[in-house]
């Protein structure tokens, strides 16, 4: 899914009023599986690589199909989770605690990222449970590609980013989240109009 439906999602499922830590913990963690993307993009696009050619071609050579894979890891981010809550029981220190809620924020936070994104991803599936195995799981659904329901996806998608919203306005009265929430469903329609801009700008 989308960079934004994935932070909408995870503020929704783990954040609290009042827990600096843990809330940006979450944040993070719902940005990280999409964070290997951002950075090949940013790159390549400075070097003045055409958009078109970075996403038929160079996605899919190395090194950045081994960052991809160790940014959409289960394996990882189930242990970086475990870690971050076996600790939490232990801890003592502010420092542990500190540490401890951030791990566990994070990893729990990137699990559900990946967790809505498995279902979703068709000819582009991710190595989801790398470094144990290469397999990818090539879904009939597919978040974007119209080839792959990506239509009904979107709209399904859209949903879950509204529903997200409601429940963060609710939770929290800050000027400031709220204009987060409004920029992340501004999102929805700017993201999209940018891409087809850039692509045919090249
Ligand atoms: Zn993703």
């Amino acid at each position: 899914m989308m960079s934004q439906t994935h932070v909408l999602l995870s503020a929704a499922a783990f954040t609290k009023p009042g827990a600096p830590v843990r809330n940006s913990a979450a944040i993070l963690g719902a940005i990280m599986p999409d964070a290997s993307i951002y950075v090949m993009l940013t790159i390549l696009r400075l070097q003045g690589v055409e958009q078109r050619r970075i996403w038929d071609e160079i996605y899919w050579q190395e090194p950045w199909q081994f960052f991809s894979a160790v940014s959409n890891s289960f394996p990882l981010f189930l242990s970086i989770a475990l870690i971050g809550l076996v600790m939490q029981r232990f801890a003592k220190t502010p420092m542990m605690v500190f540490v401890s809620v951030f791990l566990a924020g994070l990893g729990l936070s990137a699990l559900l990222h990946l967790a809505f994104d498995f279902p979703v991803h068709a000819d582009d599936a991710h190595r989801h449970f790398w470094p144990v195995t290469d397999w990818r799981f090539f879904s009939p659904l597919s978040y974007w590609d119209s080839r792959y329901f990506g239509d009904y996806v979107s709209l399904f998608e859209g949903l879950i980013g509204i529903t997200a919203s409601i429940i963060l306005l609710r939770r929290f009265k800050l000027v400031w989240v709220r204009i987060a929430v409004g920029i992340a469903l501004a999102s929805y329609l700017l993201v999209p109009a940018f891409f087809i801009w850039s692509l045919s700008t090249g």
